[in-house]
């Protein structure tokens, strides 16, 4: 298959639902390939197959749909272990990827001794050293190697390293360098066979032809020596850039165990797509927070050097604020099919009634059981001068938009009430509440037998 470039991907590992500084990530990509018609890879990075699930792949699958992104290919790394074996063989072949035997409490153990003598603790490379027989030795004591690839930091002796700078140029952070020297040589298998992340994603980036690799700023340093492993696979590297990452107001950063910022629970929760979008896309940036229609308008004005380099504070209160704006302007067609999934019949009247009081669409279908009569509200008896003045000057049928200034006009004159002691016990009476969208719009789909009923305190 042939993707039209810019080609971008999205790598989760299937090992929890995705949150919305996942869904920034996913973003980014989608709006670089969107802007020039490029091609958006959804990669599932399983080859931890213990924690890796099915279900959470699926759910992020229809996470990145919903948000508006349509993948051109969906890759899983659990599928291409046999491809990323013939390219560890070739590095093992060529001295790049070298057997270690030092179990984890040995390597803290020299950690702690170069810390001690104020060294970095840089992986020795003493596994180098090794002679057959050592390894052979080590073999026979059942001790299985995980295996270091060797950084391309020396000239002619690994022992003597000397400062390599690897650079790029970020599409958000500008020039980066990182020094392979400052660095151990990175495990890429560990001791029971399974890969990390680091080789399986360059092979990858490189057999999908990606353009362009754009992930959180948690991963530069990854980057370095991915750049030192793309050319030792006679391969361009990408480019690249890394977003700031969201935290929360108190400053912890964002994590799979959050399940309540997780993209499905936001969507449970009657976020909509564009809301979610826009606030994972534009916080810490130097754009406004405003809503785009489409992902293609996102993509149109946006780039990724607008991306601040500071933490980006997450608010759960912005995507419910742009919510509401959203829904305030949804005209009825955009919203008739979904309120009819909920049961409401009300058409365009009723939307356009509830609609400046809505935060959640399906806030809509409380409104309709009250409109309707589905549920009847729940009346105390205050403010019963007004009521029955109200009752007193009941309108005469048909009942329209001019019903409840021309009725509370009526009820004003009758009580001399006026303001909130005027419309509190009428409002409670008709629907209950004593918050709601104007009364005005309302009353003609209330009607007059049920407005009588309530004022009167029955059941209609
Ligand atoms: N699976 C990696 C992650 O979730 C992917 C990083 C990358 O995009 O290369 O952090």
């Amino acid at each position: 298959m042939t993707l039209t470039p810019p080609v971008v991907r999205f790598a989760p590992s299937p090992t929890g639902y995705i949150h919305i500084g996942n869904a920034r990530t996913a973003l980014y990509n989608a709006l670089v390939a969107m802007k020039d018609g490029g091609s958006f890879i959804l990669r599932f990075d399983d080859t931890d197959l213990e924690r890796s699930r099915a279900e959470y792949a699926d759910q992020i699958e229809a996470d990145i749909c919903w948000l508006g992104i349509e993948p051109a290919l969906i890759v899983r790394q659990s599928e291409r272990f046999a491809h990323y074996n013939q390219v560890a063989e070739d590095l093992k072949k060529r001295g790049l990827l070298y057997p270690c035997y030092e179990t984890p409490e040995e390597l803290d153990r020299k950690r702690a001794l170069q810390r001690a003598r104020g060294l970095p603790p840089v992986y020795d490379r003493a596994a180098l050293k090794l002679t057959e027989a050592e390894r052979a030795a080590y073999q026979g004591e059942g001790r299985k190697p995980h295996w270091r690839f060797l950084l391309t930091n020396f000239d002619g002796d690994p022992f003597a390293t000397q400062s390599n700078s690897v650079g790029w140029d970020d599409m958000c952070r500008g020039a980066q360098t990182v020094d392979l020297a400052a660095l151990s040589d990175p495990v890429l298998i560990r001791a029971d066979g399974t890969y990390l992340y680091t080789l399986p994603s360059v092979v990858d980036d490189i057999d999908l032809g990606v353009t362009h690799v754009i992930r959180g700023e948690d991963h530069v340093t990854n980057t370095g020596v991915q750049i030192d492993i793309f050319r030792a696979l006679g391969a361009e590297a990408p480019i690249f850039g890394h977003h700031n990452l969201l935290t929360l107001a108190s400053g912890e950063g964002l994590s799979k165990r959050l399940g309540s910022l997780s993209v499905a629970a936001l969507n449970g929760d009657g976020m909509e797509p564009q809301a979610v979008a826009a606030v994972a896309a534009l916080i810490g940036t130097s754009q406004p927070l405003e809503l785009s229609p489409t992902l293609e308008d996102l993509a149109r004005s946006f780039s990724l050097s607008q991306v601040s380099r500071a933490p980006a504070k997450f608010d759960p209160e912005d995507v419910e604020r742009l919510n509401a704006k959203l829904l305030h302007a949804l005209p009825f067609e955009a919203v008739s099919e979904r309120l009819e999934a909920l049961g409401v019949t009300g058409d365009s009247r009723f939307w356009h009634a509830v609609r400046p009081n809505l935060t959640r669409l399906t806030e809509a279908k409380n409104w309709w059981d009250i409109v309707s009569g589905i549920v009847e509200p729940d009346v105390d008896d205050a403010g019963g001068d007004v009521r029955n003045a109200a009752l007193e000057a009941l309108p005469e049928t048909p009942w329209d938009e001019e019903t409840w200034p021309a009725w509370t006009k009526a009820i004003r004159e009758a009580t001399g009430q006026k303001g909130r002691a005027l419309f509190m016990p009428l409002r409670r009476a008709l629907t209950g509440l004593d918050h709601g969208p104007e009364i005005g719009p309302l009353l003609p789909l209330i009607g007059r037998t049920k407005a009588e009923s309530r004022l009167r305190g029955q059941a209609a």
